[in-house]
């Protein structure tokens, strides 16, 4: 093997997220015809900057096999990015390995793209052309934009539901889709879904890519991710119901439960439009980050799981409900861990930007909850961590950041409330954006707890979808959409309710 070759591999092991160099490899190998299409998992892109973006694809012939199908040897992926759809006006093109060791994923940073415009892309290997995708670069920083438009959904349970929203969420051909956690759910098969996915609950690297497999076998999942750039992140069913820092619901011996973790997070790295910055380190992945939109928008998008302290006031290790207790408002514990929270109040204190959306993973503000009991919070988000979210508001009011909105998932209902730090004084507005499929609370019960909480100025639990947001320079509009019916597979969509937020004048008003 010549050094040049032995480099390229090394890269791509490294960019695969592998550790260790496979044995036998030469470059005629690596293009040798493939005798299935290996591009059953579509295509991706994501992470736009102004002169480039991510593409990614993973050669899976077989998704529901733990190799996808594929022999264990390298294979050389081509990739070509073109001006226009047909892919005449080529731009670049180059060619990656897709290494076992990485599930043969490949990940592809281009660069030298011209700022805020379309391309498209599409990969070959083995014989075999991938379908074409559609991105976009992100505006010049400091460009003066007019206009953003995008997506964002959560909580896309398999068994639960079929995506149709996603049909609609390609028809609205947003800029940007963000999809803020749940991508897939951990739990073993069942019976009671409309769909069933396969297998065990997985705990290992095999299991969670079979799950991936599954999942991102979805056509109207690949249609979407085929549409536009997609910004990532995750939340706890990636690896395991409730989980935090190292601690499972069961408790589990933290040494195990963090291999478990180290797995599904390579799995989520290899099935994610991520930059090599998020090659996970064991159980260690960099998912936190900034997007700027021009001058227009900066996004932070926040880890919340991987960082955090045990849980809050844990009385009995299966009851998320807890009472007021001091560990609730301690100023030493943080959601976020300490240097994702520095690195938060620090980028909110530079953003220059006209609209600064936090992207996270649930309802952000307070949400008391009434029972026979008293009042209870949740402990798996910022319910069990006041003091982080009362650090963020005061980062948000002291140094004057302007026009700060939330948008969550988790909770698989559509939420919208205004956000302070004394009542009727809002900082800011967060719009939770219901669930692709997972199902969520009956609205009775949502009634009851808009009554305890009349922060909540609008929730909706018995219907799927997503939300969508348009940002220019004067304002803020976010569109609550949902489909008619997740338990078939296509069904009608309809706008629930809008909402604006005017620039320089924090609440939001319905529109
Ligand atoms: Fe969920
Ligand atoms: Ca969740």
């Amino acid at each position: 093997m010549t050094l040049i070759r032995r480099q390229l591999l090394a890269r791509a092991a490294l960019a695969a997220g592998a550790a260790l160099l496979p044995g036998a490899w030469t470059p005629a190998l690596a293009q040798a015809r493939l005798p299935e299409d290996p591009f059953a998992l579509g295509v991706a892109s994501g992470e736009p900057e102004p002169d480039g973006v991510v593409l990614w694809t993973r050669l899976a012939p077989r998704p529901l096999q733990p190799d996808g199908g594929m022999a264990p040897a390298p294979v050389e992926v081509r990739w070509t990015v073109a001006e226009d759809e047909q892919l005449r006006r080529v731009v670049r093109s180059g060619s990656a390995l897709a290494v076992a060791e990485g599930g043969h994923a490949v990940h592809v940073e281009v660069a030298g793209l011209r700022p805020d415009r379309p391309y498209w892309y599409r990969f070959t290997a083995g014989g075999h052309a991938s379908p074409t995708g559609r991105t976009r670069t992100a505006p010049a920083r400091g460009a003066d934009v007019r206009r953003l438009r995008l997506a964002y959904g959560s909580c896309q349970k398999y068994e639960a539901g079929f995506w149709g929203a996603y049909d609609h969420l390609v028809a609205d051909d947003p800029d940007l889709v963000l999809f803020l956690g749940d991508y897939i759910y951990e739990q073993a098969a069942t019976n009671k879904g409309v769909r069933r996915h396969p297998g065990p609950e997985p705990t290992d690297l095999s299991g969670y890519r079979i799950r991936y497999g599954a999942y991102k076998s979805d056509p109207k999942l690949k249609a979407a991710h085929a549409a536009a750039p997609w910004m990532v992140i995750w939340d706890d069913h990636e690896v395991e119901n409730d989980y935090g820092g190292d601690q499972d619901r069961a408790n589990s011996d933290p040494a195990l439960f963090l291999r478990r973790r180290a797995a599904a997070y390579q799995a989520y790295f290899e099935h994610m439009p991520l930059r090599r910055r998020s090659i996970p380190v064991g159980p260690q992945m960099l998912l936190h980050r900034s997007l700027d939109w021009g001058r227009l928008a900066q996004f932070q998008f926040l880890d919340t799981r991987q960082n955090r302290p045990h849980r809050t006031c844990d009385v009995l290790s299966d009851e998320k409900l807890i009472p007021d207790c001091p560990e609730r408002t301690d100023p030493s514990r943080s959601l976020l861990g300490a240097a994702q929270e520095r690195w938060l109040l620090d980028t909110l204190g530079g953003s220059k930007a006209r609209w600064n959306l936090l992207a996270q993973q649930y309802a952000m503000g307070e949400i008391q909850r009434p029972t026979p009991e008293g009042l209870r919070y949740s402990n798996d988000g910022w319910g069990g961590y006041a003091q982080t979210r009362r650090r963020i508001l005061e980062r948000w009011r002291d140094a004057e950041v302007p026009n700060p909105v939330v948008l969550g998932g988790d909770i698989h209902c559509f939420i919208a409330a205004d956000l302070g730090l004394e009542e009727g004084r809002p900082i800011a507005s967060e719009f939770v954006g219901g669930s692709i499929s997972s199902l969520g609370a009956t609205n009775a019960d949502l009634q009851a707890l808009m009554q305890a909480n009349p922060r909540l100025t609008f929730t909706e639990g018995e219907r799927r979808g997503y939300g969508r947001v348009e940002i220019t320079p004067g304002g803020c509009d976010v569109t609550f959409r949902a489909i008619d019916s997740a338990l078939v597979p296509e069904s009608p969509v309809r706008d629930i309710v809008r909402f604006h937020v005017e620039a320089g004048r924090p609440g939001l008003q319905r529109a």
